[in-house]
């Protein structure tokens, strides 16, 4: 069972967490409301209209506050997809002339957005190795203002130093962002360190379902106050009908990821003694050079993890084909287990050479746990490597 936070532990707050008891009607699953239009009380403020684009709806308030619980935070809002939640977070954050240190190996859409649309609008990144708090001062200028970080990295699963970017961002005057995507707030609450702002692809594991593309923004109520403004010109939002998918998945979400812990653990346990095996990156094994500091911070390491065989490039061609349960497909964090060669998805954008820089070798396979028997995917597994 999970630790307790406040009052009631994740499991509880994943299935009442911002639900209407009773609900409208007397319903215990609260209802999809569809339209766009109210009656207002004459003098209501133009941003406290319910309208679906200002995210201010019935539906849309209950699954803010729903997600706002689970990272313990006293607000949230939610959008059209991860890339909105990140691209609205920055623009709710910054002006035109800042300067944001970003963590090296970033998901590429978030990555893409900082190099290309950020940089037009005239916001520089300079990006650094957020497991060396040493090195961040020297990427300090006058007019650096926020650090952006991922709690787990994809796809060699590199947890930063996340005391220590709090401890900096407080000590020069930065906002922190950080994505949360992998971790859930299962495994890691980034609002009770210090984070400023946590945001999520909720298209991954807090929807759990491969079925939706949405993103999520959590902080404290100004904060929040701030990105929905900016989200309500931007235009990203949630659609409601999506928003109530994702309130039905938030409800299993800690029953999925503590499976996808414990199978991801198992399977990284079995991969790290096959005499096949050449590495394997997962924050869980002592032999993670991040494996201290990920034991401090986290509460389990989550479901990803990715790995290398000796027979490199052509083995995890025979792997991917040898292997039963898991699909061969790119995303992460649904029921099923997915299996993928991030050269050839999350990072085909990149020349061969910097992704070799980065670790991304054309032979690194990476593992989506899903919550299948893990007895299962253990004996698939054996089995599928005896093949290559
Ligand atoms: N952050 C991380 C860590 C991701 O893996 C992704 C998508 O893969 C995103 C953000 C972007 O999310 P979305 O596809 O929902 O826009």
């Amino acid at each position: 069972m999970g630790e307790r936070r406040g009052k009631h532990s994740i499991e509880t707050l994943a299935v009442h967490g911002g639900e209407r008891r009773p609900g409208p009607e007397g319903s215990l699953v609260f209802p999809i409301y569809q339209g766009t239009v109210y009656t207002v009380p004459e003098g209501t403020g133009y941003d406290d209209i319910p309208y679906i684009r200002l995210s201010s709806t019935p539906s849309q308030r209950y699954l803010h506050d729903k997600l706002a619980s689970l990272e313990g935070a006293e607000a949230a809002v939610a959008t059209s997809s991860g890339m909105a939640a990140v691209s609205t977070a920055i623009l709710a954050n910054l002006k035109h002339g800042d300067h944001l240190l970003a963590a090296d190996g970033l998901y590429g859409g978030t990555h893409g957005f900082l190099t290309r649309e950020a940089a037009r609008l005239g916001l520089s990144c300079a990006f650094v190795d957020a497991q060396r708090p040493a090195s961040w001062e020297a990427a300090l200028r006058p007019n650096t203002r926020l650090f952006l970080v991922e709690t787990i990295a994809n796809p060699l699963m590199r947890v930063p130093r996340l005391r220590e970017v709090v401890e900096f961002a407080r000590a020069h005057d930065l906002a922190t962002l950080i994505d949360n995507t992998f971790a859930t707030p299962v495994n890691f609450r980034p609002l009770a360190i210090g984070f400023d702002l946590v945001f999520h692809s909720a298209t991954k594991y807090l929807n759990g379902h491969s079925d939706l593309v949405a993103g999520c923004v959590m902080g404290r109520r100004e904060a929040i106050e701030r990105v929905r403004h900016t989200l309500n010109h931007l235009g990203g939002v949630l659609d409601p009908h999506a928003g109530f998918l994702l309130a039905r998945g938030l409800k299993t979400l800690a029953l999925r990821v503590r499976a996808q812990n414990a199978t991801a653990l198992a399977l990284a346990r079995l991969l790290a003694s096959h005499p096949k095996v050449a590495q394997v990156n997962y924050p869980g094994l002592e032999t993670h050079p991040d494996h201290a500091h990920a034991r401090d911070l986290l509460s389990g390491f989550g479901g990803m993890l990715s790995f290398r065989l000796k027979g490199g490039l052509a083995a995890a061609e025979r792997l991917l084909v040898a292997l039963e349960i898991p699909y061969v497909a790119p995303s992460l964090g649904g029921v099923e287990t997915l299996i993928t060669r991030p050269a050839l998805t999350s990072h085909a954008g990149m020349s061969r050479e910097e992704r070799e820089r980065i670790g991304v070798t054309d032979d690194l396979v990476r593992l989506s746990c899903g919550i299948e028997s893990a007895d299962d995917l253990l004996e698939d597994f054996r089995a599928a490597l005896e093949k290559t």
